[in-house]
């Protein structure tokens, strides 16, 4: 019984433990996977898209200003004059560079392959000579400019965006390429500002996969490809317009990164985040989840085991008690006997029983209702309850009838006892709702024999109980 109800314990809360942690899983992966959706299909392609917008309305200006130098009948009508007088040149590009601010202004003439600068014609550009091969594709190209990002002519060591705008003539010849540079710092500062804004890693690679323009705190591989768990993801990102992916670096973290080309310069713009910084919340809700059930579980538990208790306590009273005179019922009279004869032998003591039977009792409901003879019946095992000791037991054996075990008691002291009983009773005023009665009971009595069975035992009291009915009842007989 004892085992069968811990497994029950056992089982509801299992139960109980498996299905809060089911629902706490599920929530925390639904959570997971939402949040990684959201990084990966939102957040990091609008940090792509604001600082692609931004780059695009920076670089708008000096196009404009491109266009306009390669619209203006100045260049033309100077390039057909024969480009006699280089200085008016050279003036004309110092403006442009003072009034609108680029680090420089240029123009390189097709006929005679000078490159002018604002300050003086620097060189001639030559077909052989790989520094001037962008020349020779922006004079090629069918569109009328391009933005293109190099090393500045005058200045080696500095890497600029230029705008390399076509000059045409009426007859819309090619006359050169004129155009505007600019420092890469904004498009840098661009970087370093989001970099700081979004606690992102946000850098440019090449369609080779080398990192050409990053923040200056980041100091990583400078080739994708080396990326730490990137493994053969890096084709993917080189050969698509835009890419979502995420990885696994060597110490456990999730990288997830989001590129997009940027036609203007030919890169792709790379945003990286490393763990999802929303992912340590949704952890901690998990945590916070599994301690809760867990503690419910623990009160169910506690519920569950003092409920179970409480229930066989009550089953068990109801199986051992009678339901109307509260006293032992006859289911478990056998094991009571049985251990009472054992503990008698082991003394050496006497053991008897005796059988009471209230007499005429059908009379008594006859005449004041089933009722009222429950009553009497609860009465009468009152009253042999007060002349009883601790140890002896006192059941209900049929319906008005009452088995007596009396321990350490031989039949002599039985019938002494048993008779005062008989007295006690027939003096006995029952209080019924209209009047008052009286009733008498008979009784055999028997002294339990050597290696005799309870039957037996009974039986011999039961008979004597006969003869004390047919003696005319009220009245008590010991057994053979
Ligand atoms: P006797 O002196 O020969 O024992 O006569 P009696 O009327 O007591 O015996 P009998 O066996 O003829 O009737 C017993 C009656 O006890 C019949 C039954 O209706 C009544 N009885 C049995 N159990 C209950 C009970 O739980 N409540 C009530 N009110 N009556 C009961
Ligand atoms: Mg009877
Ligand atoms: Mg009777």
């Amino acid at each position: 019984m004892e085992t069968r109800k811990r497994l029950y314990s056992v089982i509801i809360s299992a139960i109980v433990l498996l299905g809060f942690l089911a629902t706490s899983l599920i929530g925390y992966f639904v959570a997971r996977d939402s949040m990684t959706d959201r990084l990966q299909q939102e957040m990091l392609p609008l940090t792509s898209d604001n600082i692609y917008s931004e780059i695009q309305r920076d670089l708008l200006q000096p196009v404009l200003i491109s266009s306009l130098m390669a619209n203006d009948t100045f260049v033309v009508d100077w390039v057909a004059g024969g480009e006699q007088t280089p200085l008016k040149m050279q003036r004309y590009l110092a403006q442009i560079q003072q009034q609108y601010q680029t680090i420089t202004a240029f123009f390189i003439s097709e006929q005679t392959r000078n490159y002018y600068h604002p300050e003086g014609i620097i060189k001639q550009v030559s077909e052989t000579e790989p520094a001037d091969a962008w020349y020779f594709r922006a004079r090629d190209m069918r569109q009328a400019y391009e933005i293109n990002i190099d090393q500045d002519t005058a200045d080696r060591d500095r890497l600029s965006i230029f705008v390399n705008y076509q000059v045409k003539n009426k007859h819309n010849e090619l006359v050169g390429v004129i155009g505007v540079g600019l420092s890469m710092q904004s498009v840098a500062e661009l970087i370093e500002s989001y970099q700081q804004r979004y606690g992102r890693e946000i850098y440019f690679v090449n369609r080779q996969g080398e990192v050409m323009l990053q923040s200056s705190q980041y100091s990583d591989e400078l080739h994708i490809q080396n990326k730490d768990g990137i493994d053969k993801l890096f084709t993917r990102i080189l050969t698509s317009p835009s890419a979502s992916v995420s990885f696994k670096a060597k110490d456990g973290s999730v990288i997830y990164l989001n590129s997009r080309l940027v036609p203007e310069f030919d890169w792709y713009l790379i945003v990286e985040q490393i763990n999802d910084p929303a992912s340590e919340r949704v952890e901690t809700a998990l945590l916070i989840n599994i301690l809760v059930s867990l503690l419910i579980s623990i009160i169910v538990l506690i519920i569950a085991h003092f409920a179970l208790r409480g229930y066989q306590g009550r089953l068990e009273t109801m199986a051992s008690r009678d339901k109307l005179t509260g006293v032992t019922s006859r289911q478990v009279f056998d094991s009571l006997f049985q251990q009472a004869l054992a503990s008698c032998r082991r003394k050496n003591q006497p053991l008897s029983v005796a059988l009471l039977d209230i007499d005429h009792f059908k009379q008594v409901n006859d005449s004041h209702g089933h009722r009222q003879g429950d009553y009497v019946l609860q009465r009468v095992a009152h009253i042999i309850q007060l002349h009883i000791r601790d140890s002896d037991v006192v059941c209900r054996w049929g319906g008005e009838e009452f088995l007596l075990m009396l321990t350490n008691c031989s039949q002599q002291d039985a019938v002494e006892r048993v008779e005062a009983l008989r007295k006690a009773i027939e003096a006995w005023l029952f209080e019924l709702d209209q009047t008052r009665i009286t009733v008498t009971v008979s009784a055999g009595v028997a002294q339990h024999r050597d290696d005799e069975v309870m039957s037996a035992l009974i039986e011999r009291a039961d008979k004597a109980l006969y003869q004390a009915k047919d003696a005319g009842r009220n009245c008590l007989r010991a057994a053979a």
